[in-house]
């Protein structure tokens, strides 16, 4: 009898779990947008505190604005890709803008961050080696299996046990050393100073994804890589504009020669229509209040640091965390779902992770700089709310800044 490809089972593991435990955390749908950190859910309005809109930068009049104009000059959609009908003068800027802003050479655009990350796939040729941390971005993992070469996975941030997997290489082969800047969801950050010295006695090249630190850290809000002072020894960058730049699209940025590659050889992005004229617009116009606005970084990392605390005062750890992704961990995917479906009805929204997506179950919390105290301080009275185990003698966290 053969097989039917279609019969995957049903619901997915972890959500026939949850469904069997009465909790509903997925695709639930948001009617509308009250203030700026509220949100209508099947009727009822919500604390948003599961966005990664860090700047709280999705709702500001100026963006909007920007997206609006440019949908009026030139349409919805460029209906096209980027080498043949879909470049824009405003794709041209928002490159140009954003490589200097990334301490780049050159950048390009494209239309997710996903894709962006996908694309890395047309450096990875036959007999290269990509080696990329366990834990990294589900677009990451796809662009090394995209790829013609071989992937090998060291033990999340674990430096010696990547030096091994690099002594192994054999002596010739390419070797391009993939990761997270900032870990999606329990938001611990690489580190980048370790990784460029490994890279630099392996001869490997180091790409990072700032998806989660472009507009959050750093001095001018350039990422991780900026707050480390290794902005110009990375050798290619990737990031999102989904997160604080409060749009959707992507941009891979770093030496000339390699972007141009990019463009004519990575697949995801020439076979696909380019970003739209609103997205573009919103991203430059988003780009213009990070640079010209640092306390809105300032006002997140403030936040984060006290919902930290408040979270690790009242026996929640958020290790490994030092970033505004707040991480509170359970033994099991029931019990994780259980408080988040007792937070939903408290009226917070969070984000209930687990394998793979993260390391074990979890709720995932993040604040933008448009929350304020008293939504801090409903966030934490409804978790010290929460019938849940807890820890004695948690230290205080300081976050990276
Ligand atoms: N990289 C990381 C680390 C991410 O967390 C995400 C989004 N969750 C992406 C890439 C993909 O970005 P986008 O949503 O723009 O496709």
């Amino acid at each position: 009898m053969s097989v039917d490809p279609f019969d995957k089972g049903g619901l997915h593991e972890a959500e026939a779990v949850l469904k069997a435990h009465g909790v509903d955390a997925y695709f639930r749908e948001v009617a509308e947008r009250t203030g700026d950190s509220y949100a209508i859910i099947d009727g009822r309005k919500v604390l948003m505190a599961g966005s990664n809109d860090y700047l709280g930068l999705s709702t500001h009049p100026k963006v909007i604005e920007a997206a609006v104009a440019a949908t009026r000059r030139l349409g919805t959609t460029v209906s096209g890709s980027r080498p043949l009908s879909g470049s824009l003068v405003l794709h041209g800027e928002l490159e140009e803008r954003m490589a200097a802003f990334l301490g780049q050479p050159a950048a390009v655009v494209t239309t997710t961050g996903f894709q962006a990350n996908l694309a890395l796939s047309a450096l990875v040729g036959r007999g290269d080696l990509v080696f990329a941390d366990a834990r990294n971005h589900a677009s990451l993992v796809e662009a090394g299996r995209l790829g013609f070469g071989a992937v090998r996975r060291y033990r999340h941030g674990d430096l010696s046990h990547l030096r091994q997997l690099l002594e192994r290489a054999v002596p010739g082969t390419g070797r391009l050393i993939m990761t997270d800047a900032v870990f999606s969801m329990e938001g611990d950050a690489a580190d980048l100073r370790g990784l460029r010295e490994l890279a630099d006695e392996h001869d490997a090249k180091l790409i990072i994804d700032s998806a989660h630190d472009l507009g959050v850290l750093g001095d001018r809000g350039a990422g991780l890589a900026e707050h480390c002072g290794v902005e110009d020894r990375v050798d290619l960058i990737t990031a999102t504009f989904s997160k604080a730049f409060a749009s959707i699209g992507g941009v891979l940025a770093g030496p000339a020669a390699n972007v141009r590659y990019l463009r004519y050889n990575a697949r995801p992005m020439i076979y696909s229509a380019a970003l739209p004229p609103a997205s573009t617009a919103a991203a430059l116009a988003a780009l213009e209040i990070v640079e010209a606005e640092p306390e809105r970084r300032h006002r997140v990392l403030d936040l984060a640091e006290g919902l930290h605390n408040g979270l690790r005062e009242r026996g929640f750890d958020t290790r490994p965390s030092t970033t505004p992704i707040v991480p509170v961990t359970f033994p099991s995917m029931a019990e994780a779902g259980a408080h988040w479906a007792a937070l939903f009805d408290a009226g917070i929204f969070t984000n209930l992770s687990g394998p793979p997506a993260a390391a074990g179950a979890m709720l995932r919390l993040t604040l933008t700089a448009n929350h304020d105290e008293s939504d801090l301080d409903r966030i934490l009275d409804a978790c010290d709310r929460l019938d849940a185990p807890r820890e004695n003698d948690i230290p205080p966290v300081t976050l990276t800044r």
